[in-house]
């Protein structure tokens, strides 16, 4: 089974947090919801989130900074656009990854106007030195900027445009403290439910125009593991099967048929899941297996597994995390038709006791 590795179709992958080419990037922002109101789901952001504008509009005053988290497709992106449409401002966007040098940050900053929200995605990728030119910026709205060397350096405040800052980030727990502790919002973006994410295929179905029946789009929303990026994804390619197989409706019939072409099970996981499973029950007798130990053994890189796999194999209580490392509980071996055993505490391959130096 592990071996199979190599003859994944990395090409035709659906679970992944990047996107597949730029004609996806391009379709993905057409499908991107303007108004709150089209924004699906996650209604208790959604609910606070409109009280803070209105209240920030009333009071003519930039909306607090905002942090968005969660796993990657959920909506962060899509959310911080809505919400300068939401305020009537401009959003300037980019990521911690590309911000390299303090300059970068500081000509973003000085170059905004009253009012606008500048989206940083990925946030907890920002090096140190630019998160300490964020701190004054969003507490006070000032840059310190630092001029000459050495011990006859001396530094300028200059003051910047009020801003709102928006950061997106996958993992809320990577932020260091006195970087969290600046924004005033925080919102957790959460899986969605099926329902929520028929709403979307059906609303991206129009835009696209595909046609697709209740149960079409039903059938999709339930393999997208709670993921409107997995859903959308998902939607484009069954539209190939119901055109070339089909007579060009997306039934659920065309859909299970295209799902199971894809490798995609009915409960939306595909190969990799299936194989992390496997390994954790096969290797390492169900677990606790650490996170490094197991990305190694099914060829995945850790940082991977964690933002893209583990958030809805726990959700569907397939895997546990355990300080010790992760364990595949009964669900997971009744899903994959291996007979259930307790967990045993030996690791290691085939017997040869290894140690678990991670988690
Ligand atoms: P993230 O920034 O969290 O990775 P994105 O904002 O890029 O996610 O969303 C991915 C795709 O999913 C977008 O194309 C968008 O159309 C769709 N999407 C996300 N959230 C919603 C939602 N609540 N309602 C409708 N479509 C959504």
């Amino acid at each position: 089974m592990i071996n199979e590795v190599n003859d994944f179709d990395f090409e035709n992958r659906i679970v992944t947090n990047e996107y597949s080419s730029s004609q996806d990037a391009e379709i993905e922002n057409s499908l991107r919801p303007k108004t709150l109101a089209d924004y699906v789901g996650q209604e208790k952001a959604k609910s606070n989130l409109e009280v803070y504008i209105e209240s920030a509009k009333v009071r003519q005053e930039p909306l607090d900074h905002v942090l968005l988290y969660g796993p990657p497709g959920l909506g962060k992106t899509t959310l911080s656009g809505i919400i300068a449409a939401e305020l009537g401002v401009n959003i300037r966007t980019t990521s911690g990854p590309a911000i390299e040098k303090p300059g970068d940050l500081a000509a973003i900053l000085t170059n905004l106007a009253d009012g606008d929200v500048l989206f940083i995605d990925e946030i907890h990728r920002l090096s140190r030195a630019i998160e300490e030119i964020l701190y004054p910026a969003m507490e006070d709205y000032v840059i310190d900027i630092i001029l000459g060397k050495g011990p006859s350096a001396s530094s300028i405040r200059l003051p910047i445009p009020k801003f709102t800052l928006i950061g997106a980030t996958t993992r809320a727990g990577q932020l260091t403290t006195p970087l969290r502790d600046r924004f005033g919002v925080l919102l957790k973006l959460e899986l969605y439910t099926t329902e929520e994410l028929a709403t979307i295929v059906k609303r991206s179905a129009g835009i696209l125009d595909i046609s697709i029946t209740d149960e079409g789009a039903t059938a999709i929303a339930s393999r997208s593991r709670g993921t409107p990026r997995i859903a959308n994804r998902l939607l484009k390619r069954v539209r190939d099967f119901a055109l070339v197989k089909g007579d060009g409706t997306i039934t659920s019939e065309i859909a299970a048929f295209a799902l199971k072409s894809l490798d995609i099970d009915e409960l939306g996981l595909d190969a990799i899941d299936r194989r992390m499973l496997e390994a954790i029950i096969k290797f390492y007798g169900g677990g606790p297996v650490g996170l490094d130990t197991l990305a190694a053994t099914i060829g995945e890189e850790a940082i991977t597994i964690e933002d893209v796999y583990e958030p809805y194999l726990m959700q569907i209580g397939f895997l546990a995390r355990t300080p010790r490392g992760r364990c595949a509980t009964r669900l997971a071996y009744d899903h994959l038709g291996i007979p259930y055993s307790t967990p045993t505490q030996t690791k290691g391959v085939a017997g040869q006791g290894s140690i678990d130096f991670d988690n």
